[in-house]
Order: structure tokens, then sequence, then C-alpha cells
């Protein structure tokens, strides 16, 4: 079998790999514009920050083997055409028209299997100025290198533009290298795509400390550089920013022109469409990775999400459909996880946010959950806030997100496997997770979450989340709001609210007489435990108006988590 390749980066050399190890016979073509072939993209942001020092290591294998074209040939089977241009595809004739970088020439090779892995592109904003010197976009290790470069020549100051997970990730590594760093944002608030407002308010909390300066509901509109062609300005809607360095990352489009030129289905998204197989509307023809849409586990709909891993993953099914094997034929589709790191902050998220899940029609719940890692008497417990949004009538999970300096990776990774396998809270809520102290507590961040979802669920708890509490006191309404936890927590930090009473749980009991019975009494501690204990002692007293505030103290003390999603 012939089977040719178009795109070196993550599905293809994927692909190219497993289908050798299957059929070791197959004569492998990959076709690669670029001169540099699979390498960690995702690894890019490290480099710039300087923690990985040389660009090679992005291309090694674990074993610290090159991933050059010779390492593909030698121990992969694999013919590289480097520097080449797959320009057009002729499904009819099955052959692909190449142009050659170096030589100029042009050449047809023809294929029984074509798999096309061409990946996406950074969306480029139709702005003046996009071409000087110091304005990049961060989708390849040679442009990587470009702005390392800059950095280490002394550029002082750079505007990233975009609040999305790449910008994030780079804004850490400027400001890890002492840049002054500009974060511009059309929306009102960061990550977007992936945290309810609530839940970036630790993100932005952290940026702050970082001294990135951020600039939502804001606009770059144009770029402005010195004779020499280097910029000098980034121009917003209103003001400007200087700065020797600009990142665009307000997206990838997907590298889909090729395939809709040969006539395959191309989607809403813009994306090639493909089956679970990943096969095209050709079925010769499979495509995977960042130039294809996927199904979205939660909606069934079609989505572009472009994730390495799942480039990685479509490889692999292409492989084994395209030798015939059945098992492991099958992509079920994606959740767009996704986690992140800036500083000691981990951001994980999974499926749906809430906006997302109520916008698609679910009637769906959520809760919030700040939580320690581990018990609080391991010297690194760290704290962890959650949010699970669950649909009321199946019980199952829609999205989860976290944000924290404890073990996020860990939690997000139980709480997707639980999605995947169509987990209830019910299941969640009893799994045999691993416990001893340096590792978790007795009962899990995970297990806790899906207990309290499971508490409001079933109605046996009565919450109310930061942003009902803010705009019940917005609206004037007369209620009293209990702080149960101790004088001595009280005395170091509590709410600015005229509504607040302090009541220590101990002495809940014996207050009941002063507290009204005819307007919303609404508890509250720390996290959320001591508040709901509270709560559910009131009513069982007859206060049938109480409620407690979820996430406690904690989750209220970030002004964001009160502003409506
Ligand atoms: P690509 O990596 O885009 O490769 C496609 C290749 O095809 C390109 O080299 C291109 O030159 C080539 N090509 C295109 N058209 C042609 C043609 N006509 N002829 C020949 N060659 C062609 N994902 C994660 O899951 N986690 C992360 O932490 C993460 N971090 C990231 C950080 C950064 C800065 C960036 C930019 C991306 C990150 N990603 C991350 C995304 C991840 O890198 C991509 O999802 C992944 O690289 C997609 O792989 P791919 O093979 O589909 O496409």
């Amino acid at each position: 079998m012939n089977v040719l390749i178009i795109g070196g980066v993550a599905c293809g050399p994927k692909a190219a790999a497993r289908i050798h190890r299957l059929q070791p016979d197959t004569r492998i073509t990959l076709i690669e514009k670029g001169e540099l072939l699979s390498y960690a993209g995702c690894g890019i942001p490290y480099y710039i920050s300087g923690q990985i020092r040389d660009i090679k290591e992005l291309m090694k294998t674990n074993a610290g083997i090159l991933r050059d074209s010779h390492y593909f040939q030698n121990f992969k089977g694999v013919t590289v055409r480097n520097l080449t241009v797959a320009t057009r595809i002729d499904p009819q004739r099955k052959e692909v028209e190449i142009f050659d970088i170096g030589t100029m020439d042009r050449e047809r090779l023809s294929y029984d299997k074509l798999v096309i892995a061409t990946g996406g592109q950074p969306i480029q904003p139709d702005i003046p100025g996009r071409d000087l010197k110091g304005v990049y976009t961060l989708h390849n290790l040679t442009n990587a290198k470009k702005l390392r470069e800059q950095m280490q020549q002394g550029a002082k100051r750079a505007v990233i533009i975009g609040g999305g997970a790449i910008g994030i990730e780079i804004a850490e590594a400027f400001t890890h290298n002492d840049l002054e760093t500009h974060l511009v944002e059309a929306k009102d608030q960061v990550m977007a795509k992936a945290l309810d407002r609530e839940m970036c308010a630790m993100v932005t909390e952290y940026l702050n400390i970082d001294e990135v300066n951020l600039h939502l509901n804001s606009r770059v509109v144009g770029f402005e550089g010195d004779e020499e062609g280097h910029l000098r300005r980034v121009l917003l809607e209103e003001g400007s920013i200087e700065a020797e360095i600009a990142i665009i990352a307000i997206g990838t489009r997907p590298n889909a022109q090729l395939a809709a030129e040969a006539g395959l289905a191309i989607g809403a998204s813009g994306a090639i469409q493909v089956n679970e197989h990943l096969q095209t509307s050709d079925p010769d023809i499979y495509a995977g990775g960042d130039c294809v849409e996927n199904l979205h586990r939660i909606t069934g709909k079609p989505v572009y999400i472009p994730m390495g891993d799942t480039a990685n993953k479509h490889g692999r099914v292409i492989a084994n459909h395209l030798c015939g094997y059945a098992q492991g034929s099958r992509f079920p589709g994606v959740l767009g996880t996704g986690i992140y790191k800036y500083g000691d902050l981990s951001i994980g998220h999974s499926g749906l946010t809430e906006r997302q899940a109520r916008a698609d029609g679910y009637a769906c719940d959520a809760i919030l959950y700040p939580g320690l890692d581990k018990p609080e008497f391991c010297a690194t417990a760290r704290r962890i806030d959650m949010k699970l949004i669950f649909e009321q009538s199946s019980r199952r999970l829609l999205g989860v997100q976290l944000v924290g300096e404890g073990d996020v990776s860990k939690r997000l990774d139980v709480l997707a496997t639980a999605m995947s396998l169509d987990a209830t809270l019910d299941q969640l809520s009893n799994l045999d997770l691993g416990y001893a102290p340096p590792y978790s507590p007795a009962l899990d961040n995970v297990i806790s979450a899906a207990n309290i979802s499971l508490n409001k669920l079933d109605g046996i708890s009565h919450a109310v989340s930061p942003v009902q509490l803010w705009k019940s006191i917005q609206a004037g309404e007369d209620l009293l709001v209990v702080d149960v936890r101790t004088q001595r927590e009280f005395a170091a930090e509590r709410m600015d609210l005229p509504q607040l009473r302090s009541i220590p749980l101990s002495r809940l009991l014996g207050a009941l007489e002063s507290i009204p019975r005819d307007k919303p009494v609404i508890t509250l501690c720390k996290v959320g435990l001591r508040g709901y204990e509270a709560c559910q002692l009131l009513r069982g007293k007859g206060f049938a108006n109480a409620f407690y505030l979820e996430g406690g103290l904690a989750m209220w003390s970030h002004p964001k988590t009160r502003e409506p999603l």
C-alpha cells in the first residue's frame, strides 16, 4: 500500500509511525512544507520563558534522538519530503501535486490512501502594521526562536493580544523574564471559552500580582513602527501601548483549503468533516488533527477545538482503520479538556461552561467548592477552587472547571474520565480513589464536590451562589448574613456588609431567638461546610428562609465571583 501524508507535526507523524508498526511493508511518504518535523509546539511557551534552553529539546524523542528526516527514514520507515508544499489533491486520479521549495520543482505523487494533517494557523486580525518586526504569532518554532532572541537582546515591553490559554501561558513567560507585560482582551474576562466568570477570578488575581496590565473590553486596531520597520507602539481603540513585542494569540483556524478545493466536505466551523474513523467524504482520504472538526461528547454537535493530544489520538485511529484494524478505529469525540499553568496556578477545564450549557438549553445547576487538595495538617496542602456543572434530569456532569495551586491535574483527569464514561454524580460520589494524607483528603476534592452537587440536586442543601447573594443585596432585599466562623476568624477577615452578623456555629443554637424568622438568613463560613451545617440547623428549627453561601468567604472574596455569568 502506498500512503501519502500531508503535514508533519503531530497527527501526520503519529499516523505514519503507527502505520509503519502495523504494516511495515507500507510505502509511507510524509510531505511537510516547513523544515522541522514532529516538534512539541505545546512546549513553545516554556522555550520562550527560558525554562527550555535549547529549541532542539522540543524535537527530541524521550530517548534524546532528534526527530528529523533521517530519524523518520531510519526508525520509522517513512520517506520525508520537507520544505515541500502539497498544492492540490486530485481524488479522481488519487494524486497529490507537490511543490519543492528548494528546487522549485512540481511533481505529482500517487496514493492508495491519503492522510490530510495540515493543522491550523493563527487567526490574524486584519489591521495595519501586522508585518512589522516584533509582531508575532506563535505556532511554529521559527517564530518562537526569533521571539526568544529579541527577548535576549533586551526587549523591555510586550503586548499579548488575546486572553486565551496561549495568551496566559505567554504572559507567564514574559513576566518570568521581567518584561513589562500587557494583555489585551476583547471580552470582559480572560479564558472566556473555558471558564465561567467566577472561576476566572483567581486567574485574574494572579495576573494582577505579577503586574500583568490587563486591558479587558479592549481591541487592538493597529501597530506602529519606526523607520526600520520595528514595532514601537500597539494601538488600541482607546489609547496605545509602547512595546517592542506583540503576540497575536486570538485563536486558530483550520487549514482546510486544500481539502475544500478537492471537493471534500467542510463543516460549519470551516474545518474538514470526518466520520468516526476520521475518513473524509472520500473514504480513501483521512483527515485528523487541527484541520478537522470533532463531535462534542456532551452535546453531540460538531465543534472546532484544536488540541495537541487530540491530534495524536487522531493519528493512531487513522492508522488503525487504514490498516484494517477494527479495534481502536473509532474516535468518540472530544470534551475540550485543557490544562494550563500560570506560575504556581493550574487552570483546568472540561466539557461545557455553565454559560454554554444554559445557552444550549440544558436544565442544569452548578456548585462552587473551594477545598484543600490534602488535609490541612500537610504542609504541602494547597487550595483548589472547583466548579461542577450538572444536568438535573440525568444527574450527569456537563462540565468542570478547576483553578488553584493544588494538584488540579489529578482531579481534572478523574472528572474528565468520569464524563467520558457517562458517570453520574452518584457514581462519582463513591469512586474508590487512593487515599493517604500526602496525596489527598480522606474524601478527595472530586468526591466532596460530587456530594455537594448531590445535596443541592436532591434538595438536601439550600445554597445561594455569590452572584445570587450579591444580586439580592444590590436589589436592596431585606436579609441577614450570619458569619458562623469563630470570632478570631471573623476579626481577621470579614465581609463588608451592613447586613452582616457574627454568630459562631458553636453558639448558634443559643442565639436562635435573636435571628429573625421573617426574612432570608444567609449563613457563611470559610469555604461552605460550616455555613451548610448552620443552614441545616436553622432549617431544622423552622427557619424556612435559611440558605448558605456556596464557596463561603473564599469565593466571595474575589469580587469577580459576584458578577453574573
Ligand atoms: P500542526 O501542528 O498545525 O501541523 C500541521 C503541519 O502541516 C504544519 O507543520 C504545516 O506546515 C503543515 N502543512 C499545512 N499545509 C501544508 C501543505 N499544503 N503542504 C505541506 N505541509 C503543510 N495543545 C494541547 O493539547 N496542549 C497544549 O498545552 C498546547 N499548547 C500549545 C501552545 C502553543 C504556543 C501552540 C501554538 C499550540 C498549542 N497546542 C496545545 C496545540 C497543538 O500544538 C496543536 O493542536 C497540534 O500541533 C496540532 O497538530 P496537527 O498535526 O494537527 O497540526
